[in-house]
């Protein structure tokens, strides 16, 4: 006896009978018309698949010839193995609805070879994002995201949500977008950085948080966003060492969990995934100033590096190396100096050959230190009294970093612009779509 089965997806095909009656839902990717049979391809989002339409078996044929790529529809049919098609399965069409039809032409083709350039690709990210490949990387971000967050939970995280309109910069400094607050100025926050320390001495020991970030940065790069999503830890009674290890395994739950329940997604991308293995190496700034020395960059102590250097550094690492010991006067005002060596503070970057992937540090948790150091960076510790007044009372020492979720895909999906990594990027020129 054949069973009914009702709008079921592509991926289900695989478990259906021969014979049997499908009805799926989805979009009109490919139509060939040829004189006593059509062929199509339906896509939804698990996959794709061919119909075969004949003009005795499939009412309204006729019909066909008006349809537009892109049209959604609903295909009634039988399954058949019988076919000369690349997943050895194909869907015999009984009858097609058309539940909306798309305009003709696309400003932007699905299939088409010729790939478009980004300016065209994010004008029309609604049909870029049809595009199983680009629909990969938010599959694959989505799945590192959950495995993290199963990491920091089942590591006593609570999952905060901290204000993103704020009243005074995280780090001062001209980043800053200005907001309208009623009568008053307000920025958007750059980081949950101060928040997140207050929790700590609020008592809550360990948060995290996903979140967006707003930085008015003027540079157009591929590496920077003017709204990123920032995934921040911070925890009490912890130092550098301790941030870096949750980070390193972090990041390694995110790439297990990708890899166990989604090896389908694994096995479509472009780009091999790997969990790394053991403790991701680390290198003082020291050592890099000494290394670059060796290749005839000479590099003074106290200034950043290059992307050039930190090509240079990171050719000697396979994969993610910790920079650690930057100067202090490279360093936010909350970061905590080395104790006996205060030229250089307690703080790391994670990268990934020369691209920098997180920001960490152990952060000051005495107040009058805290003071001295938002002095030093000329800020006025009047502005941050909402901020000072929770480490009068009892802070504990604590430590954390901030991770940019779109530079973890633009490593480990190996894309070249991190535009292509975040949905609807909002960069030096572009705040539509
Ligand atoms: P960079 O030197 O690369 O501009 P940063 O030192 O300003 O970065 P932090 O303020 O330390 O970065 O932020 C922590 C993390 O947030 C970075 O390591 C990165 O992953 C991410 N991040 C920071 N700024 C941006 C940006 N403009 N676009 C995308 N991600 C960013």
């Amino acid at each position: 006896m054949q069973s009914q089965i009702v709008a079921v997806t592509v991926s289900d095909l695989r478990n259906i009978k021969e014979g049997d009656e499908v009805v799926l839902n989805g979009w009109l990717q490919e139509i060939r018309l040829l004189k006593n049979i059509s062929f199509l391809v339906l896509r939804d989002h698990t996959g794709t698949i061919q119909i075969t339409s004949k003009p005795d078996t499939t009412s309204g044929y006729d019909k066909l010839a008006q349809m537009t790529r892109e049209t959604v529809i609903s295909v009634t049919g039988t399954l058949t193995r019988k076919t000369q098609s690349k997943s050895g399965i194909e869907v015999l069409c009984k009858s097609i609805k058309v539940l909306n039809a798309s305009k003709s032409p696309l400003p932007l083709g699905i299939i088409d070879p010729v790939s478009a350039d980004i300016e065209t690709r994010l004008t029309n990210r609604f049909l870029d994002l049809r595009k199983p490949e680009v629909a990969l990387i938010f599959r694959t971000e989505s799945e590192l995201l959950w495995g993290m967050r199963e990491f920091f939970h089942d590591s006593g995280f609570v999952e905060v949500h901290t204000p993103k309109i704020v009243a005074a910069a995280t780090e001062g400094g001209a980043d800053l977008f200005p907001v309208q607050y009623f009568e008053k100025q307000a920025y958007l926050n750059q980081s949950p950085q101060l928040y997140k320390e207050i929790l700590i001495s609020a008592g809550m020991n360990r948060v995290f948080e996903v979140g967006p970030a707003f930085r008015a940065e003027k540079h157009n790069t591929p590496r920077h966003l003017n709204e990123f999503t920032s995934i921040d830890i911070e925890m009490g009674f912890a130092d550098h060492h301790d941030a870096m290890h949750m980070l390193q395994e972090g990041i390694k739950s995110g790439l297990k969990h990708l890899v166990s329940h989604r090896p389908d997604i694994v096995a479509s991308l472009s780009q091999q995934v790997e969990v790394p293995v053991g403790d991701f190496p680390k290198i003082t700034y020291r050592e890099c100033i000494r290394k670059l020395d060796s290749h005839g960059e000479a590099v003074k102590f106290g200034d950043d590096f290059t992307p050039e250097q930190l090509k240079l550094i990171g050719a000697e690492f396979t994969g993610f190396y910790f920079i650690t010991e930057w100067p202090s006067s490279l360093r936010a005002f909350y970061t905590h100096p080395k104790p006996g060596d205060e030229t250089v503070s307690n703080s790391f970057d994670l990268q990934y050959r020369e691209f920098e992937i997180t920001s960490g540090a152990q952060r000051v948790h005495d107040p009058a230190m805290l003071e001295e150091r938002l002095r030093s960076k000329n800020l006025n510790p009047d502005d941050f009294s909402f901020y000072l007044n929770a480490f009068r009372y009892g802070m504990p020492p604590h430590a954390g970093w901030g991770l940019g979720l779109e530079r973890l895909s633009l490593i480990i999906l190996n894309l070249q612009n991190i535009r292509e990594a975040i949905l609807f990027p909002r960069d030096r020129t572009r705040i539509t779509p």
